[in-house]
Order: structure tokens, then C-alpha cells, then sequence
């Protein structure tokens, strides 16, 4: 259903399945994670998730801090999905997608600590943290 690549096109992945909630994530770890002012996530389903190409290229960063597991192209480094064991939770780095997608994020979350430079002018709605529901 969508498809999609990291920079130096050795892994690729299909999703055979809607893509899910997104978010503009303006957190600081974001940030690092992506060199940028955030980072676009939509929530995927885990099991609908499958690496296509490379899958041995594929590392990931294991934050203690948070749990999170972020996983990235070991060759170019481009980010490519989170996870957060034990919980079926798996998010999607919507700028690695090849397949064009036309309802982008619809919030920005973690604005509370957005770098000073990132302005928001698109009119969604901001929330300081994530929101609950
Ligand atoms: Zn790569
Ligand atoms: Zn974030």
C-alpha cells in the first residue's frame, strides 16, 4: 500500500496498511534524531510493517531515558521507524515514504520545547507535550 526508501536506497520498506495519527514532533530528541526543527511520525501497525530491502543495514539507537528504540539506515543514517517494545506501539518517519501521501499530520506536539528559530504558521492545532487522547 505504501512504500518507501531511506536516502541511500539499500533499505526499503512496504506498509500494508493505513498510515495511522500523525504528529509533528517538535521534542528535543526529535530534533537531534533528525538534525531538524521536528520530525513527521504517524503511528503504524507493527505487523503490517515489512523491510523489503537491506534489513541487515538497519541499526538502532536504544534510548534508556525513554525506551524507545530508533531504527535508521546504518550506511546514509536516515531515520526510518521507532518502536517501543512490549507495546505494539511502531511510528513512521513520514519523510522516508516513496508513495506520495496527501493528509499529512494534522497536530504539532512537543511545542513547549520547539527550537526558538521554528515557527508554526500552518493553523493546527499545538500541543506544549502529547496529547492523552
Ligand atoms: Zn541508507
Ligand atoms: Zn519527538
Amino acid at each position: 500500500m505504501y512504500e518507501g526508501s531511506c536516502l541511500c536506497g539499500a533499505v526499503a520498506y512496504r506498509l500494508d496498511a493505513e498510515i495511522g495519527k500523525g504528529y509533528f514532533c517538535h521534542c528535543q530528541r526529535c530534533r537531534k534524531a533528525s538534525g531538524s526543527a521536528y520530525a513527521a511520525n504517524a503511528l503504524i501497525a507493527p505487523e503490517a510493517f515489512h523491510i523489503t530491502r537491506g534489513e541487515a543495514l538497519l541499526s538502532d539507537y536504544h534510548n534508556p531515558e525513554t525506551g524507545l528504540i530508533r531504527r535508521f539506515c546504518s550506511q546514509c543514517g536516515s531515520p526510518m521507524v521507532s518502536v517501543r517494545p512490549g507495546t505494539g506501539i511502531m511510528v513512521l518517519r513520514l519523510g522516508s515514504l516513496d508513495t506520495p501521501l496527501e493528509q499529512g499530520p494534522g497536530a504539532h506536539i512537543f511545542v513547549a520545547s520547539k527550537a526558538q528559530w521554528d515557527h508554526i504558521h500552518d493553523g493546527l492545532p499545538c500541543f506544549n507535550e502529547r496529547p492523552t487522547a
